[in-house]
């Protein structure tokens, strides 16, 4: 299978509504170990990337996400932002001049946005941030051989689910320290809810 422009509006779309509908879920997260803000802001990112693209005709895959890109980068606070803005950037160049996105391409953008997220927030696996869940999906899609709904949803929801162990050595959550051990951090509870997204376009 490939995925369309239709497809990759979808995706952000169905984003979207799993931002809005997990609000308070992402705040609480980020009331533990952060300044309780997470999901204020994913909310207004994807509200305002969605909307952008619902008022526009896209003939490329690439132009939506690197719209969605732009939203994300100027209109969210955190530090979030610039990081999801730089992820769908990166999946944006790789794409770029598609109609269409096959799994393998899909892949490849994947291992650019990992490196871009990693680059712009100096961080690296296993510091307990949204790196630990698009790395995570970077190694799965680099493994396998084609879309697969459930599975896209298993392997993001475990990599979310991983980063409950760990200590926070990034961002606002390593002032916490030790103590930021035993919570699930904010920017991989929505980096789960994007690709849970982006497996419901699959199922479609
Ligand atoms: P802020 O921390 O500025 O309030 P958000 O609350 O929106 O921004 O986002 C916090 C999330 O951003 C964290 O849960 C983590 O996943 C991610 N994050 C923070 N700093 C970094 C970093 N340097 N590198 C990668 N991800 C980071
Ligand atoms: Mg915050
Ligand atoms: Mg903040």
């Amino acid at each position: 299978m490939e995925l369309n422009v239709q497809d990759i509006a979808a995706w952000i779309e169905k984003s979207n509504e799993k931002m809005q509908a997990n609000k308070e879920y992402l705040t609480t997260l980020d009331q533990e170990i952060g300044d309780g803000d997470h999901g204020i802001n994913m909310v207004r990112g994807f509200q305002e990337a969605a909307s952008k693209i619902t008022k526009q005709d896209y003939t490329k895959p690439a132009d939506v996400l690197k719209d969605t890109a732009i939203m994300l980068m100027s209109k969210v606070g955190g530090a979030s932002g610039p990081l999801f803005g730089t992820a769908f950037l990166k999946l944006s160049m790789t794409v770029k001049g598609n109609d269409t996105i096959d799994f393998g391409t899909f892949a490849n953008g994947l291992e650019e946005s990992v490196n871009g997220i990693k680059q712009r927030g100096k961080a690296t696996e296993g510091e307990k941030t949204l790196v630990d869940v698009w790395s995570k999906m970077a190694d799965y899609f680099r493994r396998e051989k084609d879309f697969d709904q459930d599975k896209i949803a298993e392997e993001a929801k475990n990599a979310m689910e991983q980063t409950i162990d760990m200590m926070a050595t990034k961002g606002r959550a390593a002032y916490f320290k030790e103590r930021s051990i035993g919570h699930v951090d904010p920017g991989s509870a929505s980096s789960f809810y994007i690709f849970q997204a982006l497996a419901e376009v699959i199922g479609r």
